[in-house]
């Protein structure tokens, strides 16, 4: 999969490479990374990448021209989607890291920074998207944690397809504790029945648990996965 980030701090991107099984992915070649500096497509002499609202107010705006720009200089795949990162997007959910991860040969971050984008920058993207209610200064993290997110679905790069289907979010429910050695310690024990043998017993215990978490942690995933149960 190819990805492009349009960001004015590309440097910001280099930790990626060295991200354990992330990094290995680009390093195998099942993932390559782009970056492309706006500031390189300004056409004036200072280079200049922002300017002040008109109408007033605080803080600088993205310019569109080298946004535009720099956007249209990147190569296009048959298949790509550009996703404009902003807290005014849709909320990011682990189904759209699966349809990204399949659907598409190439997706294009855009990040913002200031006071954000002219808005006329936001026609350039298919989808905005929100990594939370809370505001960052720039896009760079958003995007950062959205390719984590979709490259570990690339086929190869986590172990086997099993860990991906049985982790939280993949379905509604939450997934279930895990335990390691030593059977115990500082006086927690780990439950019996993951010691038993008994496969039959151990898949019920963890599908109580996931629901018991779920109700607990997540009331508004629990009732959606209640009205799934229901329909099926
Ligand atoms: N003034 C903007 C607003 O109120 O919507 C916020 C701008 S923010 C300081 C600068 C940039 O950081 C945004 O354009 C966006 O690219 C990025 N950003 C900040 N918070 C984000 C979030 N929760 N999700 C995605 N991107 C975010």
């Amino acid at each position: 999969m190819r990805l492009d980030v349009v960001s004015l701090a590309p440097e910001a991107f280099a930790p990626l490479r060295g991200l354990g099984v992330i990094g290995r992915a680009f390093a195998a070649g099942r993932a390559e990374l782009h970056l492309h500096n706006p500031r390189d497509y300004a056409t004036d002499r200072y280079r200049k990448v922002d300017d002040e609202p008109y109408g007033g107010g605080a803080g600088m705006v993205l310019k569109p021209e080298p946004v535009f720009a720099a956007v249209e200089a990147i190569p296009v795949l048959p298949r790509r989607r550009v996703l404009l990162m902003s807290p005014q997007g849709q909320p990011l959910r682990q189904a759209d890291l699966r349809r990204w991860a399949g659907g598409y040969d190439q997706l294009v971050f855009l990040c913002g920074h200031y006071e954000g984008f002219d808005e006329r920058i936001r026609s350039l993207a298919d989808e905005e998207v929100s990594i939370g209610d809370f505001v960052l200064t720039g896009g760079e993290l958003p995007a950062m944690t959205i390719i984590n997110g979709v490259v570990r679905l690339l086929p190869g790069t986590v172990g086997t397809e099993a860990c991906l289907e049985e982790e939280s979010h993949s379905a509604l429910l939450l997934e279930h504790p895990h335990y390691t050695r030593p059977a115990s310690f500082r006086g927690l024990e780990v439950p019996a029945v993951l010691r038993s043998g008994d496969h039959g017993a151990i898949a019920r215990w963890r599908a109580e648990q996931q629901e018991q978490r779920t109700r607990e942690r997540r009331p508004d995933l629990y009732a959606r996965w209640q009205s799934q149960q229901a329909e099926d």
